[in-house]
């Protein structure tokens, strides 16, 4: 079976009801990163940041995958498909996605902040001040904050460097070094994109200049159409 990468962001989301982080009705108007998404600002105000994805979680466990995500469970049955995806929410799982690598951590699992290899799955469950890992140490979010290392990166670019086609979702391709990825992605495997601000990549790509309930299906379309 051919291979399809499918690289997503907070925009595949964005129709289920969650935020995005750079569209001006988005979550992140409300905070400024260095006050919930960095390490010192985990140092500075642990509570404020424990509180602020207590919150996320909470309205994922209230949200429900979306056409977008659905579509994309459909090439399954025609690629070796592997999503690889900047969101910390779990609605490819939720929609069926079978292979799915999160670049960014999960609101679904925490980890010691003494060791970043012990993590551990909690659910819907809030982490608290005093939330304890098995090695004694105080639970943090299983969150690649700003400013720290990205580990998954280095298995995602031998994804890319392997797909037959590449399928960009609802990113505004500027986190970095998520954004990188389409470099790993060999010359002769032809690119999409959907979002509705798209705007030109620095290679030949097909835009569908649209939402991803509705764009989405057509790239799934044109890939079965191939397949
Ligand atoms: P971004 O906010 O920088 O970009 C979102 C992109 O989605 C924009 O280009 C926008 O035009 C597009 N978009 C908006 N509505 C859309 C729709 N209905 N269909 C398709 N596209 C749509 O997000 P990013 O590029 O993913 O980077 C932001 C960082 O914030 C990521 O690292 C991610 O981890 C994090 N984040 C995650 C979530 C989540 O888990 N759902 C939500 C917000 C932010």
């Amino acid at each position: 079976m051919k291979k399809v990468v499918i690289l997503t962001g907070a925009g595949i989301s964005a129709e289920s009801g969650i935020s995005t982080f750079r569209d001006s009705d988005g979550l992140w108007e409300q905070y400024r990163v260095e006050d919930v998404a960095t390490y010192d600002a985990y140092l500075r105000n642990p509570a404020l940041v424990l509180d602020f994805y207590n919150q996320r979680r909470r309205q994922l466990f209230q949200v429900k995958p979306n056409e977008g995500h659905k579509q994309l469970v459909r090439l399954e049955q025609y690629y070796d498909v592997q999503i690889i995806t900047q969101n910390i929410d779990n609605l490819h799982e939720q929609a069926g996605s079978s292979n799915v690598l999160h670049l960014h951590g999960e609101l679904t699992k925490a980890r010691s902040d003494r060791d970043d290899n012990l993590i551990v799955d909690i659910g819907d469950r809030d982490i608290n001040i005093g939330d304890k890992a098995p090695d004694g140490a105080q639970l943090r979010p299983h969150i690649v904050w700003f400013g720290e290392a990205v580990p998954n990166i280095e298995p995602a670019a031998a994804m890319c460097e392997k797909c037959d086609y590449f399928v960009v979702v609802g990113t505004s391709m500027n986190v970095y070094p998520a954004a990188g990825l389409i470099h790993y992605v060999p010359h002769s495997s032809p690119c999409y994109l959907v979002d509705p601000k798209a705007v030109p990549i620095s290679r030949n790509i097909k835009i569908f200049q649209e939402k991803a309930g509705t764009g989405v299906k057509k790239v799934v379309d044109e890939l079965i159409a191939m397949a």
